[in-house]
């Protein structure tokens, strides 16, 4: 995972503190290549205009995005995807930061909005497949025949994760395809799967439908979009977001806890006192049980070990 510049100090909590909103979303609804073009002028013109920043994946399949700017600004981009034909009902997942998470703006016109790489079979819109997050919290509270799969990567799910759920402690998502086939799940079995904004699952249930998996459904909007409806519920911990918040808490706003390690990159929430320079700083647990690990950057584990 990449390492990112350390955000500045994180005031007390509460909404009217981090000024920043962070949108996620996807559809898979189809555009043309000439649709493309104007839409992607669009989005050009409003960033210029607004200072959104962030990317936009579009494709003849549909758009799949991560943008963060003003209230005002990300009010008036999700009045204008859901004005695009065929996004009208585009779920939306917000979250709060104290400065923008990304440096520049972005749009990028891909084959697939999810790389399947069988660009053959395009995920269909599968909402049958979709539980809100109502009735995904109903299931989890009512039903006991079913198995929770979390579909994330396993530094992720160590930040957070459903009550009960199953961790494939994959590295990457590609590993996925071979938990299932080795899971012994068996076919009948009715499996619920989640991720952090629902895209990853997408995938996930096209991949568990090809294993002969029936029963397959998916948490809509994934764990953003639950903790919008349900903080505090049976969700645990924190969520992990793939930008310098690490992670937002049951309330959607930045983490408290966690810090990408400097040795390793991934998430942690060991503190420190880094024996070369005195600095405070947070690494994670198996880098903090190495000779260099109770360092605070690579530069002092550098010298620490000379
Ligand atoms: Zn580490
Ligand atoms: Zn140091």
């Amino acid at each position: 995972m990449e390492q990112v510049e350390e955000s500045a100090s994180v005031p007390a909590k509460g909404e009217e503190h981090f000024p920043i909103r962070v949108t996620t979303f996807y559809n898979f609804a189809p555009l043309t290549e000439e649709q493309l073009d104007r839409w992607e002028a669009r989005f050009h013109e409003f960033s210029a205009a607004t200072g959104l920043r962030g990317l936009i994946i579009s494709s003849v399949e549909g758009l799949n995005s991560t943008v963060a700017g003003t209230d005002t600004a990300i009010t008036e981009l999700q009045a204008l995807i859901r004005s695009i034909p065929g996004f009208e009902n585009t779920v939306f997942k917000d979250s709060r930061a104290l400065t923008n998470p990304f440096k520049r703006f972005k749009v990028k016109r891909r084959p697939e909005i999810v790389t399947l790489k069988r660009p053959d079979i395009a995920p269909k819109k599968t909402h049958h497949n979709h539980l809100s997050p109502a009735e995904w919290e109903r299931v989890l509270r009512e039903e006991d025949d079913f198995i929770l799969i979390d579909t994330r990567n396993g530094y992720e799910v160590e930040v957070g994760k459903f009550k009960g759920a199953l961790d494939p402690e994959t590295h990457s998502f590609s590993e996925f395809q071979e938990f299932v086939e080795e899971s012994g799940i068996p076919k009948e079995k009715k499996v619920l799967m989640y991720c952090t904004g629902g895209i990853r699952c997408e995938k996930a249930i096209f991949q568990m439908q090809e294993s002969g998996y029936e029963k397959v459904y998916q948490l809509e909007g994934g764990i953003l979009n639950y903790l919008k409806h349900y903080p505090n519920s049976m969700f645990e911990g924190e969520c992990f977001v793939f930008d310098h918040r690490v992670a937002v808490d049951q309330d959607l706003l930045p983490s408290q806890t966690y810090r990408l390690c400097p040795h390793c990159g991934d998430p942690g929430s060991t503190p420190v006192t880094c024996p070369q320079c005195g600095k405070e700083a947070i690494v994670c647990s198996p880098c903090k049980e190495l000779r260099h690990g109770t360092t605070c950057s690579k530069n002092c584990a550098h010298h620490h070990l000379r």
